[in-house]
């Protein structure tokens, strides 16, 4: 469910959802009514989430009623657990108290950066500590705790995204999504990259620097469960520039592997002909986009001919030649 910007207390500079989704604002009929439908498509068992805003900001009759007119899904079983998505600023005990009572085993908190002059300029109104506080929390109780970071946000240090994922990986994250910044139209984001004062990624930079973290969170156990924003129609005529590519994802794992073909090739330089072994299902990743990364390592490493082959007991983004 859909909860655009209900609870924030404040726009962040990158921020506009009243531009990228609608603005309705779901009655607790309405959630009743979705959640029906949603599990006609998506049979029992489902988990349901609620998105777009700060949950647990929202005042509290409706965020009860939200909760309320989920429990009988809850309670006959058609809906195994709820998600919520929320502020580090907007998580305490009494909170807490309340989202386990109504179900919610998950609570992904939107960190965005870990570095408190990058969290300022992006008038995001938390901090680190915030975040280390929150995660604490949430991890004592038992909550499963999601972690979101964006790379690239105003003021952002070159090795700034690097500091937040292994910040994020400190404070416990079962699981990291993780948003190269993009220019949403409309935004502050969009006045300061207008006047000058903000450098917009390209997506092949964000490729780059998201492989970067990609690595931090693979050597940590920590899965990826998103990398760059959904592809949306809404968002398509709202960008105005930065890190948006529908295939930012794959980009970006197409860049891990070549990094760590770059590894094991040396021994291989001038080679007329040369194998590298991926996991299953990860052919398309280490060859790249027509082929890019297979012609850049070739070029590299003055190689005939690189194939690529699968073996099932390689796993995630292993290379070996
Ligand atoms: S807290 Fe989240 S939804 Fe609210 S303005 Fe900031 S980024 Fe947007």
């Amino acid at each position: 469910m859909f909860v655009p910007h209900l609870g924030c207390p404040r726009n962040c500079v990158f921020c506009n959802q009243r531009s990228i989704a609608s603005p309705h604002e779901p009655s607790a009929e309405e959630v009743a009514r979705e959640i029906e439908s949603a599990l006609g498509r998506s049979g029992d068992g489902a988990e349901l989430a609620f998105y777009g805003g700060s949950f647990t900001a929202i005042e509290r009759e409706k965020r009860l009623a939200y909760l309320e007119a989920a429990r009988p899904f809850l309670r006959d079983g058609r809906l195994s657990s709820i998600r919520v998505s929320t502020r580090p600023d907007a998580i305490d005990a009494e909170i807490m108290d309340e989202l386990h009572r109504y179900g919610v085993e998950t609570v992904e908190l939107g960190a965005q950066s870990t570095d408190d002059r990058v969290l300022e300029l992006s008038e995001r109104g938390h901090t680190r500590e915030d975040i280390a506080r929150a995660s604490e929390l949430l991890k004592r109780e038992g909550f499963t705790l999601g972690l979101q970071m964006m790379i690239g946000l105003p003021g952002e240090k070159p090795d700034g995204h690097i500091t937040t994922a292994r910040d994020l990986v400190r404070f416990g994250a079962d699981f990291v999504r993780v948003y190269p910044t993009v220019v949403v139209k409309n935004t502050a984001l969009e006045d300061m990259w207008r006047a000058g004062l903000y450098t917009a990624l390209t997506p092949e930079r964000a490729a780059e620097l998201s492989a970067d973290v990609l690595e931090i969170f693979e050597k940590a156990g920590v899965p990826v469960i998103r990398l760059g924003l959904n592809p949306t129609e809404e968002l398509c005529g709202e960008v105005a520039a930065g890190a948006y590519h529908p295939a930012l994802g794959d980009m970006a794992r197409g860049v891990l592997m070549r990094r760590r073909a770059e590894r094991v090739l040396p021994p291989y330089r001038h080679a007329k002909e040369a194998a590298l072994f991926v996991a299953r299902g990860r052919t398309s990743t280490m060859t790249g986009q027509h082929r890019c990364n297979l012609e850049l390592l070739e070029k590299e490493f003055d190689i005939g001919r690189l194939k690529v082959i699968e073996r099932d007991t390689l796993e995630g983004f292993e290379v070996v030649i």
